[in-house]
């Protein structure tokens, strides 16, 4: 999700696109992710510019509804937070240039209730930090980029898409 920021089209759709391909990538399914804003998706006071409809809540929260949630599997949850991460991460490739952190409050606040809260206080900052540079690692990598550059490309073309568009766009 990104909020209240006078943007590029350009830049809210790479970071979608980097939510939605973390999302196909570890075939996580989602209802859909859009660059259409809405007044009504108000996280934490903010309009959303962009954002990822996931199927089920995450794991901070009551997450009952998920029925491959198993609240102690850590690997699930990582899996999670990477694709939250994910957005603030492509959009940092995309930029090339200092983050702007502003835009992706809701999603690091989303992290800060995820698996990092499960966590001892003491490693909670070492797992974020090893959080950030594993996905920036992963979207990094030439043919994830392009893929994610893909995946803007036709969120910008179409404006929303769905779960099976994106993997198809992938190839998953
Ligand atoms: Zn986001």
């Amino acid at each position: 999700m990104l909020c209240n920021m006078e943007d590029d089209p350009r830049n809210i759709a790479v970071h979608e696109a980097g939510h939605a391909f973390v999302h196909a990538l570890l075939s996580i399914p989602f209802t859909y992710v859009t660059i259409i804003p809405d007044q009504n998706v108000n996280h934490y006071g903010d309009t959303a510019l962009g954002y990822l409809m996931p199927n089920w809540s995450f794991c901070g929260k009551e997450s009952s509804s998920n029925p491959w949630r198993d609240p102690n599997d850590f690997t699930i949850c990582f899996m999670e937070d990477l694709g939250i991460i994910a957005g603030m991460v492509a959009e940092m490739l995309y930029r090339k240039d200092e983050m702007n952190f502003t835009g992706s409050k809701s999603d690091l606040k989303q992290l800060n209730h995820n698996c990092r809260n499960k966590l001892p206080a003491s490693i909670r900052n070492k797992y974020s930090s090893f959080l950030i540079a594993y996905a920036f690692n992963l979207l990094k990598q030439k043919e994830n980029y392009y893929l994610i550059l893909k995946i803007a490309k036709e969120l910008l073309e179409h404006k929303t898409l769905s779960y099976d568009q994106v993997k198809k766009i992938i190839n998953r």
